[in-house]
Parts: structure tokens; sequence; C-alpha cells
């Protein structure tokens, strides 16, 4: 019977120094291998030039590295780029690269398809497959701070969880991945240029702030009435709007972080002054920023983008009660890389 082999990548470094020890190796060995296989990216043992050729065949003979594989990638004419991202058990995810004058920001997912509900959104017509493991999360980075580099000559500066998933469904996960991010034996990334967004999960945005930790927290908002985000996401009959307060109340109380909101308007869905009204009343309680983004339509359906009077009609609302507000434009629409688009159509 053949043996399955382990995903060395699912040890710690001391697992892999106390591994190196009961083969009768220096605990060092761990040190190095560990060091190929995340500093360097290392996709497979061959790569790994310091170590011995008999010390490569013994990782093969027990291991696996389960790297993702870019399996296309799509340029767009304003130099956003889209990975379809193959992972070991030949499922797809997306993530995005998207270049602005100042910045270079990651798009990434956190699971294959999303076990949420959004009518607007792409994504949420895959059934949620699975949860993304750390390292799966943590490559989709690499590969975009790779193309980073060599499309745009800079580095990655900035991370967002936006892409397929509900980052806070699986957050231990994507926890251990911004853990092996920010680390200097990753990518050494600051945890202030990471964005983790979610829909709204009270529970797990309390369970944030009481983990302490570093990245920032954006709320996909969408509507500030009830019954209007409950039929456009429709989970949020069992997350209401003053559960999702209360936890971000909690959260601003531990953290002091002013709490960014990402809001779509759509055609005669949230258009009227009422809602951005709604919008004011649930922010008041922080400091907040709310991005007004340009939707993308997934189909002919009944989700458009509103027009630019009622836009201008929220930024004026916002500004008279000093919320800070920006209209940000989609990116990448030509090749279904903008916000809510994701759904491995290439
Ligand atoms: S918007 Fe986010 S949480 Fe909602 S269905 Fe899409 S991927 Fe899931």
């Amino acid at each position: 019977m053949e043996v399955k082999k382990k995903d060395i990548r699912a040890l710690t470094k001391e697992q892999l120094r106390e591994f190196f020890v009961k083969q009768g190796d220096k605990a060092f060995r761990g040190n190095q291998v560990y060091e190929w296989l995340w500093q360097k990216s290392a996709y497979s043992f061959e790569d790994m030039t310091n170590i011995s050729l008999e010390t490569r065949q013994m990782l093969e003979a027990n291991f696996v590295i389960n790297h993702i594989k870019v399996d296309q990638m799509q340029r767009s004419a304003d130099g956003t780029i889209k990975n379809a991202v193959r992972l070991h058990d030949d499922l797809i995810v997306e993530s995005v690269l998207i270049p602005t004058a100042t910045r270079t920001t990651a798009c990434v997912s956190s699971q294959v398809g999303c076990s949420l509900d959004c009518r607007f959104c792409a994504t949420s017509r895959l059934k949620r497959m699975r949860n993304l493991n750390p390292d799966e999360i943590y490559d989709q980075v690499v590969a975009i701070d790779n193309e980073s580099r060599l499309y745009h000559n800079r580095p990655l500066s900035n991370i967002v969880f936006m892409g397929m998933g509900e980052p806070l469904m699986n957050y231990n996960n994507v926890l251990k991945a911004i853990d092996k991010i920010t680390s200097a034996e990753g990518l050494g990334m600051s945890p202030k240029r990471i964005v983790v967004s979610t829909s709204g999960v009270p529970k797990m945005i309390r369970k944030m702030a009481d983990d302490k930790v570093k990245f920032k927290l954006a709320v996909s908002l969408h509507s500030a009435i009830d019954e209007i985000r409950t039929s456009i996401m429709p989970f949020n009959a069992t997350f209401p709007l003053n559960d999702l307060r209360e936890a971000l109340q909690y959260w601003y109380a531990a953290t002091k972080n002013r709490i960014t909101y990402e809001y779509v308007v759509w055609d005669k869905i949230n258009d009227k002054r009422k809602d951005a009204e709604a919008l004011v009343e649930f922010c008041k309680f922080a400091p907040s920023k709310v991005n007004l983004i340009e939707y993308n339509p997934i189909d002919d359906g009944e989700f458009q983008q509103a027009n630019s009077k009622a836009i201008d009609m929220y930024v004026s609302v916002l500004e008279a009660h000093n919320i800070t507000v920006t209209v940000r434009r989609s990116r990448g629409k030509d090749i279904d890389a903008a916000c809510g688009q994701l759904a491995n159509k290439s």
C-alpha cells in the first residue's frame, strides 16, 4: 500500500529541527530546509542546493511540497493581473494584483468558493469546497510579489483578504498565513499593510480583538438597514446589524483602530438619502472611513451600479458628518478581476 506523504510545510520550524535530530542529523539542517520552504519558496527538494543529495532524497521519500501553481495569468489593460491558482487537489482559486501609482496590492482568497451567500457576488455561486491552508494563502502572496517585481519593478506593498471566501470563516489558517507573511522568516511585511475584509461575523471580530491582531479590519457593509442588508446578504438574518455594531464597538475599544467600511451603492437598492443617513448612524460610534466601491455587474440582473448623483449624495452626507469617504474605481474589469467578479471563469 502506498504511504501518503506528509506536506512538509505543515511542520513548524521546531518540528523540522526535531525531525532532523531523529534522523541522526543536526537540528540546524531543519533551519536550512525551513528557509528554503518559506523565504526562498522552493517548489521542490531538488531546488535546495546547499542540502546534500542524500538528504534531499530522504526528504523526497518522506514528504511532499504542496506548492500552488499559477495555472493561468491574465493581464488587464490597466496593469491588473489575475492569477488562476491550482491547488494540490486540482481545485482552483483566484488572486489579483492591483497596481496604482503608489502601491501594489495583492487581493487574495481564503476559501475555495464561499459559504456565505451575498447575492451580488460571483463567488457566492460557487459552493464552498474547503478552506485554504496557511501555505496556500502564503503562496498566493509570494506569486503576486514575484509578478509585482517582474511587471511593475517593485515589491508588493499591501495585501487585502478580499478574494474568494470569507476570511473569518477560516480564521485560524488566515492568522497562520499572516504570521508567516509578517515574520522575518517569511516575507517580513508589516501587519499594518494587511487588511482582512469581512462581511461581518460578530463572534470572530470579538476574537480578533481578544487576540490583539495587528492587521487592519474592513467590513463589507453595503447597507445599514437590516431589511435591505438581509435581502442582499442573507446571512445578515443570522448576524444582524446590531450584533455587528456591538462587535465592532468591542473591536474599537480594544484596538482604537479606525474602522473601514466597504460599500457599494446600487441602483434602486440603497441609493436613497435614508440609506446614506442610516450608514452615518451606524458608523458614528468610532472613527470610520467609507470606501464607496464601483460595482461590476456579474450578469444583467437587479444589481446595477447607482448613478453618479447617488454617489455624490453619499459623499456629501458622509462628509457633512466628518466621515472620511473615498470613491474607489474598480480595476481589471476586462479580465473579470474586479471586486465581486472572482468566479473561476478563466
Ligand atoms: S462577498 Fe465575500 S463573503 Fe460574500 S459571498 Fe462573496 S466571497 Fe463570500
